[in-house]
């Protein structure tokens, strides 16, 4: 029997490939041209016009994974997003955003919109009701992202995209944290879906860029803008993408499976005050995670109860210190030190972010071998206190 539409991992595998009609190889052929045959102005080939065959194949594959008719590739998370907000923002118009945010769309907005003229305001809480106060006669678009970072508090999908169309809206998504293996908002009615692709996607930790995935017509006017901004991903990175995009499907299960256990681990641990992470039951936003994501992510944050947070992670051995997160190796930071060091630190209370909260992404190795790494790094932790207060 023949499906309509791939799964996942075949999507993965297959969509977006091109064919090696000269030698019959078993992957995408790579074309670096940066210059083609000049045909007429309408279908000229340049990089910077996202038009590449290796460009447009992934594309294709992006908007497969996101449910969505078309997408665009770009060179880093923050190209795709400032792009996106951009291509439906203008003088005098509003944007409302999410409290929670990635720093750095956080500090676009506020570092940057106000000499392009865009006012914005960033909601109390995540319900609905405190997006909806927000909204004034000039605001565009509402701009979210679940689960967010470090908390992992999920926003209703389909309550925010309802919001949207009842009000004439765009509705758009940093998806980067759930990754389309977990969650596909564009099937709950959210218009843009957005990544840093230097996360899930390329899970290696070696490849920086960003995607853009939504209805032909606005990846359009998206496209508009981006071929004058100039933040197109080169083919080489586009062609390595396409390679760990592969291995997407299967890698973040993986993560997500391992996330699961290790947040069970930490919960029931003696010496672990909070566990945060959308899988368990405990966690606040647990019933709507169920009904939006179909896996709860890499992702966790906790607290340890009394341990100093630095110790431990000094004392971890496979687990190791990173700034950035989602690659197959696992990775923790402290939220304080490093993405949210720039907030005070009453900014930072308000957001729920203690000094002992670290942030884990949670890698493919065995289970086993990473609640041992835990097990044994709180034990030291705990003998090094008591020492200090010997
Ligand atoms: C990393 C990240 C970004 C920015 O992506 P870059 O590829 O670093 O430009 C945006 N949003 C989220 C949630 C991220 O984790």
């Amino acid at each position: 029997m023949t499906r309509k539409k791939p799964g996942l991992n075949t999507i993965c595998t297959h969509v977006g490939e091109l064919k090696d009609e000269q030698f019959k190889g078993a992957v995408s052929p790579l074309y670096m041209s940066t210059s083609y045959a000049f045909e007429d102005v309408e279908t000229k080939r340049y990089p910077r016009y996202f038009n590449t065959p290796n460009q447009k194949a992934l594309a294709q594959k992006m908007a497969a994974l996101e449910h969505g008719e078309a997408a665009l590739i770009f060179g880093s998370g923050m190209a795709a997003v400032s792009t996106s907000l951009l291509a439906f923002l203008k003088q005098g118009d509003h944007v409302v955003l999410q409290k929670t945010l990635y720093g750095g769309t956080s500090n676009l907005v506020t570092e940057e919109f106000e000499k392009f003229g865009i006012a914005f305001s960033f909601t109390q809480n995540l319900s609905i009701e405190a997006f909806e106060k927000e909204i004034r006669e000039n605001t565009k678009v509402i701009y979210i992202e679940t689960p967010s970072n470090p908390l992992l508090t999920i926003t209703d999908l389909e309550a925010i995209a309802n919001l949207c169309r009842k009000k004439g809206l765009v509705s758009m998504i940093d998806n980067t944290f759930a990754s389309p293996v977990n969650q596909t908002p564009l099937d709950f009615g959210i218009d843009v879906t957005i990544h840093s692709a230097t996360k899930y996607m390329g899970g290696h930790s070696d490849i920086l860029a960003g995607t853009v995935i939504a209805s032909e017509e606005k990846i359009n006017k998206i496209f508009q803008l981006a071929k004058n901004l100039g933040g197109s991903l080169s083919d080489y990175t586009v062609w390595l993408l396409e390679r760990s995009i592969k291995t997407m499907g299967i890698r973040v299960r993986a993560q997500s499976e391992n996330a699961q256990k290790l947040a069970e681990f930490l919960e029931q641990h003696e010496l672990v005050k909070t566990v945060y992470y959308p899988g368990l039951s405990s966690h606040k936003d647990h019933e709507l995670a169920k009904k939006q994501m179909k896996g709860f992510g890499g992702m966790l944050s906790f607290e340890l109860k009394e341990l100093d947070a630095s110790t431990f992670m000094k004392n971890l051995k496979l687990i190791k210190p990173s700034m950035s997160l989602a690659g197959v190796e696992s990775t923790i930071l402290s939220p304080t030190k490093t993405s949210h060091a720039l907030l005070s630190p009453e900014e930072r209370q308000e957001q729920g972010i203690s000094d002992n909260l670290m942030r884990f992404s949670v890698g493919i190795e065995e289970t086993e071998d990473l609640i041992a790494d835990i097990e044994q790094a709180l034990e030291e932790t705990r003998k090094d206190m008591l020492d200090i207060r010997l």
